[in-house]
C-alpha cells in the first residue's frame, strides 16, 4: 500500500505484529479488526451494532483511541455501514484507492494510519460528504455512560 502523507508525530504504525494493547485501554484488536484496519478489509454490510447506535458520544479509532467522529455528524445513510457527514478536525487522512476497478477515496486514522473506510461525495448538507466507516474500526464512547 502506498502512503503519501506522513506526519511527524506518528506513533504507532500498523504492521500486524504490534497491533495489540493500544494505549487507550480499549483492548487488543480482534482478527476481524486487524483485517479491516491493516489489510483494508470491509466488514459485512449491516453487521456492525454501531449502525443502530443513536446515543450522544464520541467515536474513537479502535486501534489507537484517537477521537475521529462525533455522534452529531452520524446519520443513517442506508448503506449498512456507520456513516458520518463530517470528521473531527485533522483526525483522518485520505488517499485515492483504485482497487476493485473503482476509484474511491480511502480514509484512515491520521495518528496510526489504520484503515477506516471510504468517503463519497453524496452525503447530506452541510458538507455533502459521506464517510462510510467500518464499525470494527471504531470504538464508541457515550457521553453519559
Ligand atoms: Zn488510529
Amino acid at each position: 500500500m502506498e502512503e503519501n502523507v506522513m506526519t511527524a508525530n506518528e506513533t504507532r504504525p500498523i504492521d500486524g505484529a504490534t497491533v495489540d494493547g493500544p494505549a487507550c485501554g480499549c483492548g487488543p484488536l480482534t482478527p476481524e479488526q486487524i483485517r479491516v484496519m491493516r489489510d483494508h478489509g470491509t466488514e459485512r454490510p449491516g453487521s456492525s451494532p454501531l449502525n443502530h447506535e443513536k446515543r450522544a458520544g464520541l467515536y474513537r479509532c479502535a486501534a489507537c483511541g484517537t477521537p475521529l467522529f462525533r455522534s452529531e455528524t452520524k446519520y443513517d445513510s442506508g448503506s449498512g455501514w456507520p456513516s458520518y457527514y463530517d470528521v473531527l478536525p485533522g483526525a483522518v487522512e485520505s488517499h485515492t484507492d483504485a482497487s476493485y476497478g473503482m476509484v474511491r477515496t480511502e480514509v484512515h486514522c491520521a495518528s496510526c494510519k489504520g484503515h477506516l473506510g471510504h468517503v463519497f461525495p453524496d452525503g447530506p448538507r452541510p458538507t455533502g460528504l459521506r464517510y462510510c466507516i467500518n464499525g470494527l474500526a471504531l470504538d464508541f464512547v457515550p457521553d453519559t455512560p
